[in-house]
């Protein structure tokens, strides 16, 4: 398609919001350098020309009027415009005088993963080399860590896709558990339909009747919190009517006997009772997954932000392993990345116990590779530091003074949030990088105005693992600097200036391929010029001759003896089960016109228009217990806070849970209700299910 127009040009580069990273053109004016508009990218081979709603509004947020034009000090308790030298400066006497007076893990760092490559591995570097604290950690922790969790202990690597997604629409099946697919990730819908023209079946795993489970062949509507005995009861079907591929088992996997053994009492009555599922719809789907030759198992949140999310996610992906599925043409297992580099944020070191490539801080060799990039020695790494909740704990402990937030709202997006804004509130200092004053920032002492994803270029990794290149459209608009500038000022007067010496992205990503070097998700092979030429490289990928992976585990996994570690796990209630007090079933979750906390996407009108404020929606059986009708307000409570909701009568959902979208602040946060119970392994905590009540207004 000729997409140019007279008096345009193009640039090439990739959506700013989820993992799909869809490829689309800025349209920027030739004659006043102005952003027009965008258009997708027909020649992209994952997305092949569709954007949806948030993607083609995407560039109204780049001169949006909210912008943060120049940083912002807080003084008498109102934020008044200052130059950068001065908010700098102020950074730089508050540091030094909180690490003087308390030890240099005073400070923290959030960090967040809807940044480029570049920043991410700078985030760790900043704090672990500039600031030379161990609390760093991230808004990943909400949101992939249970995937990678799982991944790690059953395929000894993080990478959130097996597949490349273009092969997605030769597949005879999807499992796909925990994600409302139509409106989270909805270019990736074009692939299951094609799929489905082909014949392709479709099993739905969600409390909810979501646009994604109205188009399945069976939808199995489970209680919220019961993933790990669905998916037990499914094993055990798999099992008991001879699906399983033995050889392959045999030679691929340990630990079959035990899981054997682990799922046997999950007779599909049993699995119904714990569920609450119809027990033909569980052997249903477990007859079309079993003869199903190219089976693909997807999952998200839904099945992740459990406090035993990662007992879902190693169950989920034994359905796999059990079929013989994985390292093979069409079939695997993948996760659909909530946040645009989410894959890549994750990989290089903004988690409180892991380095670039995947290293760990506890692996001596790992930190004196890392060290010797970083120019310091292997004594000056920090230890290990907490997860991103429970940093919030070391607030309020006395111990964390200050936190440097960076492209992250946890101000609505950690769980039992006002916990967070207490402890945003006790803080002596409050640093927050943003582009448009977020609720966080709104608690920060300086507010530093960074660019937007069109002013800057680097690198992202999208959902399948492909590094992509993202191109910058225009100079930083108003006084905005991209973070990674930010981290070299800071840490230059901090007496760290020559560890930051970057011209621009290229010189970070050309450092952060040495990084990786060796690692898990190694990246040295690629360069800017491969992705241009080869339209993205997937990792790993260690030399320049080397073609990159988009199917992994072909022969072997990434474990010490290169076999899947199958799990045996015990069913377990969620941290919350329903009450007396509370007798309903809270879950969350995202709609198509926002963006994770909707820092961005509040701010455009016509995504405001289609959804302005959060609702609770529930069953017209559940709303006539209570006499309450559609539209009117009500009071939803859990045992930590409650908040008023208009009442959305659907009969798509189960009629023992309300819902709830959450993309709003302050008094519209569902997360003042959500339970922070944390995976013991991946520290998730438990957004997706609690215990709640309802009252008429
Ligand atoms: Fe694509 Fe996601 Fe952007 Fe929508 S939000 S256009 S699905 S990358």
């Amino acid at each position: 398609k000729n997409l140019q127009r007279d008096g345009e040009k193009l640039i090439t580069t990739h959506c700013s919001y989820c993992g799909m990273q869809c490829g689309m053109h800025i349209r920027v004016s030739e004659r006043t350098g102005e952003i027009k508009g965008v258009e997708p990218r027909y020649d992209w081979p994952v997305t092949l020309g569709k954007l949806c709603p948030k993607g083609v509004t995407a560039y109204q947020q780049i001169d949006h009027p909210d912008r943060i034009k120049r940083p912002l000090i807080k003084k008498n308790g109102e934020f008044i415009e200052s130059s950068w030298d001065e908010a700098l400066s102020l950074i730089e006497r508050k540091f030094t005088e909180l690490q003087e007076k308390h030890g240099k893990d005073s400070l923290s760092v959030f960090g967040g993963v809807s940044m480029t490559n570049e920043k991410c591995y700078l985030v760790g570097k900043y704090a672990r080399v500039a600031l030379g604290t161990r609390f760093i950690d991230y808004n990943g922790r909400f949101c992939m860590s249970s995937a990678a969790g799982g991944f790690n202990q059953t395929f000894g690597l993080d990478r959130g896709s097996t597949l490349p997604w273009t092969e997605l629409e030769h597949s005879d099946c999807f499992l796909i558990a925990g994600s409302n697919t139509a409106e989270c990730h909805p270019t990736s819908i074009q692939m299951f339909w094609k799929a489905r023209d082909k014949g392709a079946k479709m099993i739905v795993v969600d409390p909810r009747e979501t646009p994604t489970a109205r188009i399945a062949d069976v939808h199995l509507d489970l209680k919220p919190g019961t993933d790990s005995a669905l998916a037990n009861g499914l094993l055990h079907l798999i099992i008991k009517e001879g699906y399983v591929d033995q050889e392959y088992v045999d030679e691929r996997c340990n630990n079959y006997e035990e899981l054997k053994a682990s799922v046997e009492a999950f007779t599909p009555d049993h699995t119904a009772s714990l569920t609450g599922v119809d027990k033909e719809k569980i052997i249903k789907a477990a007859h079309i997954f079993g003869q199903s030759p190219r089976s693909v198992v997807m999952f998200a949140r839904g099945v992740e932000q459990q406090s035993k999310g990662v007992d879902n996610v190693t169950l989920y992906s034994a359905l796999a392993l059990l079929r013989g599925q994985i390292g093979k043409f069409a079939s695997g297992v993948a996760t659909f990345t909530g946040q645009g580099n989410g894959q890549g944020g994750r990989e290089h070191g903004q988690k409180s116990d892991l380095l670039p490539g995947y290293r760990k801080l506890t692996d001596p060799e790992a930190v004196k590779y890392i060290s010797k990039v970083w120019g310091i020695e292997p004594e000056e790494m920090p230890k290990p530091g907490v997860s991103a909740y429970e940093m919030f704990d070391e607030i309020h402990n006395g111990t964390i003074k200050a936190m440097h937030v960076i492209c992250s709202n946890p101000a609505v997006s950690s769980p039992n949030v006002e916990y967070a804004w207490e402890a945003f509130k006790k803080l002596d200092f409050l640093v927050v990088n943003d582009f448009f004053l977020s609720e966080t920032a709104e608690f920060a002492d300086v507010v530093l105005p960074t660019t937007t994803w069109a002013e800057d270029e680097g690198t992202t990794t999208n959902l399948e693992g492909r590094v992509i290149r993202i191109r910058k459209a225009i100079e930083p608009l108003h006084e905005s600097k991209p973070d990674w500038e930010i981290f070299g000022e800071i840490a230059k007067r901090l007496g760290k200036g020559k560890h930051f010496n970057y011209k621009n992205p290229r010189e970070i990503f050309e450092e952060f391929r040495i990084a990786t070097k060796g690692g898990k998700a190694d990246y040295s092979g690629i360069t800017y010029e491969r992705i241009d030429k080869e339209d993205g490289v997937f990792w790993p990928c260690p030399s320049e001759d080397h073609p990159g992976t988009p199917t992994i585990f072909k022969d072997k996994f990434s474990t010490p003896d290169g076999k899947a570690n199958l799990p045996a796990v015990a069913w377990k209630e969620p941290g919350e089960i329903p009450t007396k007090e509370f007798p309903l079933r809270l879950t969350t979750g995202r709609v198509v016109y926002h963006y994770l906390s909707g820092n961005q996407t509040r701010r455009i009108d016509f995504l405001m228009e289609q959804c302005p404020v959060p609702y609770a929606e529930m069953h017209p059986e559940l709303a006539s217990q209570y006499n309450m009708r559609d539209g009117e307000m009500i009071k939803l409570s859990t045992p930590r806070s409650s908040m008023e909701l208009e009442v959305k009568l659907t009969k798509a959902t189960r009629n023992d849970i309300v819902f709830v979208p959450y993309h709003w602040g302050k008094e519209l946060s569902v997360n003042k209700l959500t339970n922070p119970s944390l995976d013991p392994i991946s520290r998730m905590p438990e957004f997706k299910v609690c215990s709640a009540k309802i009252e008429k207004l």
